[in-house]
């Protein structure tokens, strides 16, 4: 397991503390090794599933392409914290490093996990969508990395003037929220046109408004 060295109290292992967090966000960054012993951090999907985290990508792609240890971290903005000195300003934020090797999905296991990150990534989209065809499935590469190598780091709260004496400074502090929110539907104009249903209209994540 990782060990957060700077602001250790911020850490957190709790393994309901990083399902929580993982069930929040939507966009991991996966770091690995490539070919020629470079590291590269690349922005993907993914879900959550029990006690792993799953993601996906072409056959093709580089990252999938790819095998040995990965890295992937989560991210929550939840504020910018400003501080009454520059020193001393923040974010406020929930994060999720995770560390191993994945296993790589065959068979009926990748198929079900095609589903799983359908269901995360787009809530009711299963049953009111095409189904990946098995070329599609065949296209289509599905890691899935336990958390048993998961850590949890959350800052909340003002900022934390230090020194103390900078509390009387004439200078604004506080805290900004940060907010993911889903915008209105925009219906793409293609093919029969239909209302929105409601599984779309009510798409929410857990820091929307
Ligand atoms: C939105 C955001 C902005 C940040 N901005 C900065 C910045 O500008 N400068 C800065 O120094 N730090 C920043 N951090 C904190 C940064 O992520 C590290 O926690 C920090 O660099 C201290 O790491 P360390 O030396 O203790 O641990 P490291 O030696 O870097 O990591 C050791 C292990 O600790 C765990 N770990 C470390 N950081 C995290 C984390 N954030 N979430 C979960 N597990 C973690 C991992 O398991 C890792 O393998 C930011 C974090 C977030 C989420």
């Amino acid at each position: 397991m990782g060990e957060i060295k700077r602001h250790p109290e911020r850490g957190n292992s709790q393994r309901e503390v990083i399902r929580a967090i993982l069930a929040e966000g939507l966009v991991a960054h996966v770091g690995i090794i490539d070919a020629q012993g470079a590291p590269v951090v690349i922005p993907m999907a993914y879900a959550l599933d029990g006690d792993s985290i799953l993601v996906h990508g072409s056959v093709a792609s580089r990252l999938m392409r790819s095998a040995g240890p990965i890295c992937v971290t989560v991210t929550l903005l939840d504020g910018l914290v400003v501080a009454r000195s520059l020193f001393n300003s923040s974010m406020n934020y929930r994060s999720v490093v995770v560390t191993g090797t994945p296993d790589v999905l065959e068979g009926d296991e990748r198929e079900r996990a095609l589903m799983v990150l359908s269901a995360f990534l787009l809530p009711g989209r299963v049953g009111h969508s095409r189904e990946p065809s098995r070329p599609e499935i065949r296209q289509t590469t599905v890691w899935r990395l336990s958390l048993a190598e998961a850590t949890a780091k959350i800052r909340s709260g003002p900022p934390k003037e230090d020194p103390a004496s900078d509390y009387e400074l004439p200078y604004w502090g506080g805290v900004v929220p940060v907010h993911t929110t889903f915008g209105a539907p925009e219906p793409d104009g293609a093919g029969v046109s239909m209302p929105v249903p409601e599984h779309i209209t009510t798409m929410r994540r857990g820091t929307s408004d």
